[in-house]
């Protein structure tokens, strides 16, 4: 696992942390960037927000203030009045403590115009002083018409000089003509002071037009200017006509007025020029110009530095606006930004999650699928991130040891633990792929079966131990023996079962001789030198057998024939007697029901006669068989007698109904086990010792367990019966005689047994109401039991009448179909629990 930890960003867990830190940490740098940018922006909009408003006002008090004083100098100018000059002066006076605040205000869009702001103060003293100059101009009327100096030195003195003149050359012909009025001369006089009087009210007019409320631009004053000129000359032309006379026919007072008519004329004209001169110039009124000179000029000045002024004003305005837009901008960017770099990391998370965590799986998944069907088109990927190497490794890891643990699963199932040779079912499997090739290609092979003849002893007299070591060396000499292709198989127990491939009976023949030869030599087993003989049987595929039932079978008959022939092999005989044929087969059906654990045990309750209560219950084996009528339990132990088996029969008997004794719920109804002992086991001198430790085993009070020995059994070998009787007695156990009648044993000999109980037999109790004969016998057998301290049990109780009789005979107790038959175990269970009710 240490290989995986290099370098975190090879683990899905790391790029994740790493993409989701940077993920964060960016988001959070943006809020934190955003924010101030924001706070600054807005912190700057806020302040200059309240200083426009601060500053606003002040410049719109300067613009009225000055508008205010302008206008009352106008009113002042139009009809000169006190409170107008009041007026001007105050608010000429607020404008300038306004635009006086203007100066001291701090902020940098001000502070920028200062330099304005100063010229502003300096404008609007001006204009102060200006106005009250103006004010004093229009309160002196000669300073406000320049013209009228003109008018009043020049142009009226002349025409009153031309009027004068005019008049004395009038009288001066009236003393002189008689009909004055009829004279030429007096005429022309008349006609020039007639043009002159037109051209003096003409030229009032023209100055009440100029001095009057009508501009200079008037037309009417142009064409006055003309008339004023025609006129002029008419009277020069007249005055030219009338120099141009006869001095005689003119007077000499004629003569000197014509001459002061012409020189007043003439300087008067050379005045009216100068008069409209100067109203050319609109210089006829000094307050005008003035005003246009130096009033507007100021209050424009004025007026565009206030203008400067907003527009600074409004320049802030436009910047917090642009910043706002700016920050609102970007603010936006930054969300757009975040939100694609979340939308762009998402798709990229999801590529990766896809990359290497999808579709890894669904390629493991698929390479595993492909490795369950062992089909190696789709091999393992590999990819570089911890996680789906871990995944791939931990999954390889598993392979192996499913492999492992599934060959060895395999093998033990085909294999025998003790030897590691093939066990039967790799045997059946290799014998049946064996003989379908045999058929295919005509081939020919042998099968035998091999057991040890003295392996029991070995085992029961030496220990499990050594039997096992035998076995490992019989299995180790058989395979050196034999050839690569030749399969030895342990079928259980002192079993073996050897299969030849391609073998005829003659080669089988010589293959049997050199096991035998090879099992010849002694075995070592911790210094032991032990023999082992074995018997073989052979059976030849086709001719013994064409399916490998049929020939283990055969082979295993040939087995029995060996054994019983004491021979070292045979071949299977299709010739032999079928009888002892069918014999040998039952037998060794026999040895496989025990084997293989596929005997019963049935139980038979036993009754107290007096009491009607159940003591006791006695096992009696069967052995169901599937395919034969099942045998009954006298043959079975029979054929047990003869095969040798009685003694593990003896022994599985007793540990299987011990046990299912342990198991039953007596409810508090205690009864004893009874067990039948074969004939052959009272000769079987490690029992006591056997039995003791199934009793352990199943923890049984030895108290509750009886034996049951029938006379013959004791017939054998009465002294070594004695003996074991004695010590299984010893151990608590009870002993019962059974069959009681159909021996003869001596009643002598009987004293000396421990026994407790005296079986009556069956034969005499289920006859003893037809039979006179059988009744007596019941009769003093149950005498004699007591007589010797024995309780009675009559067995083959097989009606109410015999159960009657033995009753008022004293007899103990029953046992027999009418009380109940041999039943299996959870049946028992039943009735037990029916008496206990
Ligand atoms: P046994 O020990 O005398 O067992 C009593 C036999 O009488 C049993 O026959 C039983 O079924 C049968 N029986 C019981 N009540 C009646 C009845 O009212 N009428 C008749 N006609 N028969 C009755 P089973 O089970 O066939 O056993 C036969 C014999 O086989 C036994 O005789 C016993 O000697 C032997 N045996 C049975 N089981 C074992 C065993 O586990 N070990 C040994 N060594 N021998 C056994
Ligand atoms: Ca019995
Ligand atoms: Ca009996």
């Amino acid at each position: 696992m240490t290989r995986f930890i290099s370098n975190p960003l090879h683990s899905l867990r790391g790029r994740y942390l790493l993409a989701t830190l940077s993920l964060a940490f960016l988001m959070l740098i943006s809020a934190w960037l955003t924010e101030i940018y924001v706070n600054s922006a807005s912190h700057s909009g806020h302040h200059n927000l309240s200083q426009r408003n601060h500053i606003l006002p002040i410049n719109r008090a300067i613009r009225y203030a000055v508008h205010d004083a302008v206008n009352a100098l106008n009113a002042y100018v139009l009809s000169p009045n006190e409170s107008m000059r009041q007026v001007f002066k105050t608010r000429i006076g607020d404008s300038i403590q306004a635009s006086q605040e203007l100066s001291i205000q701090n902020w940098h869009y001000i502070s920028e115009q200062a330099e304005d702001i100063k010229l502003l103060i300096a404008d609007l003293g001006s204009l102060r002083e200006h106005g009250i100059a103006l004010m004093q101009l229009r309160d002196n009327t000669e300073s406000l018409f320049p013209a009228m100096t003109l008018l009043r030195d020049v142009l009226t003195p002349n025409n009153v000089s031309f009027n004068t003149a005019a008049s004395l050359a009038h009288d001066d012909l009236a003393s002189e003509l008689f009909n004055p009025i009829d004279d030429p001369i007096y005429q022309k006089i008349s006609a020039a002071r007639q043009h002159w009087a037109n051209m003096i009210i003409t030229f009032r007019g023209y100055v009440a037009l100029l001095t009057g409320t009508f501009g200079p631009d008037n037309p009417d004053i142009l064409q006055q200017e003309k008339n004023i000129e025609l006129l002029y000359v008419q009277v020069m032309d007249v005055l030219h006509e009338l120099q141009a006379l006869d001095r005689n026919e003119l007077g000499f007072q004629t003569i000197e007025s014509l001459m002061q008519m012409h020189t007043a004329a003439q300087t008067w004209y050379q005045a009216y020029k100068h008069v409209r001169e100067i109203y050319g110039t609109s210089k006829w009124r000094a307050d005008a110009p003035y005003m246009h000179q130096k009033i507007f000029p100021i209050q424009n000045s004025i007026q565009q530095r206030l203008v400067r002024l907003d527009i600074a004003i409004e320049l802030s305005n436009k910047e917090d606006l642009g910043v706002l837009s700016k920050v609102s901008s970007s603010v936006l960017n930054t969300f757009w930004f975040v939100i694609i770099f979340t939308l762009s990391s998402i798709i990229i998370g999801y590529y990766f999650l896809s990359r290497n965590i999808l579709s890894p799986l669904s390629r493991i998944t698929t390479a595993l699928r492909s490795e369950s069907l062992k089909d190696t088109e789709n091999p393992l990927p590999q990819f570089n991130t911890i996680e789906t190497r871990q995944l791939i490794s931990a999954f390889l890891d598993m392979r192996d040891q499913v492999q492992t643990r599934q060959e060895a699963l395999e093998y033990q199932a085909l294999h025998d633990s003790l030897t590691g040779l093939p066990n039967r079912v790799l045997l059946q499997d290799r014998l049946q792929q064996t003989i379908a090739r045999g058929i295919r290609d005509n081939s020919t092979c042998a099968l035998m079966i091999m057991d040890l003849d003295r392996f029991k002893e070995i085992n029961d007299t030496l220990g499990h131990h050594f039997g096992d070591a035998i076995l490992q060396q019989v299995g180790l000499r058989l395979t050196n023996a034999l050839r690569e292709e030749d399969t030895i198989a342990r079928l259980g127990g002192d079993e073996f079962a050897i299969l030849l491939p391609n073998t005829d009976a003659a080669h089988a023949q010589l293959v049997a001789e050199k096991i035998i030869q090879e099992l010849e030599a002694p075995f070592t087993v911790d210094s032991h030198k032990l023999y082992a003989r074995a018997s073989l049987g052979i059976a030849v595929f086709p001719e013994h057998g064409d399916n490998s039932n049929s020939l283990i079978q055969h082979a295993d008959v040939a087995m029995y024939i060996s054994k019983a022939a004491n021979k070292h092999y045979s071949f299977y005989n299709t010739q032999q007697d079928q009888h002892s044929l069918d014999r040998l087969t039952r037998i060794n059906n026999f040895r496989h029901a025990l084997q293989y654990d596929r005997l019963e045990l049935h139980y038979q309750p036993k009754f107290s006669v007096h009491t009607g209560k159940l003591i006791g219950a006695e096992a009696l084996l069967r052995w169901p068989h599937p395919a034969q009528t099942p045998a009954s339990a006298m043959e079975t132990i029979s054929l047990a007698e003869q095969t040798g088996l009685i003694r593990p029969l003896t022994l599985w008997v007793i540990d299987a109904a011990l046990q299912q004794y342990a198991l039953w719920d007596k409810g508090g109804t205690p009864f004893s086990l009874s067990i039948n002992l074969s004939p052959s086991s009272l000769q079987d001198q490690s029992l006591e010792k056997h039995i003791k430790a199934i009793l352990d085993k199943y923890q049984v009070y030895p108290g509750n367990l009886r034996l049951e020995i029938t006379e013959n059994a004791l017939m054998t070998d009465p002294e070594r019966a004695r003996i074991i009787l004695t010590a299984l007695a010893t151990l608590g156990i009870n002993i019962s005689l059974d069959d009681f009648g159909t021996g003869y044993s001596s009643l002598a000999y009987l004293k000396q047994l421990p026994l407790s109980e005296l079986k009556i037999d069956k034969s005499f109790v289920i006859e003893m109401h037809t039979d006179e004969g059988k009744a007596s016998i019941v009769r003093s057998a149950i005498d004699l039991a007591h007589n010797l301290g024995m309780n009675v049990v009559a067995e083959g109780v097989e009606s109410q009448a015999t159960l009657d009789t033995l009753e008022r005979l004293g007899c103990d107790i029953a046992q027999g179909f009418h009380l109940g038959r041999p039943i299996p175990a959870d049946q028992f269970q039943e009735l037990i629990n029916c008496h206990a009710a």
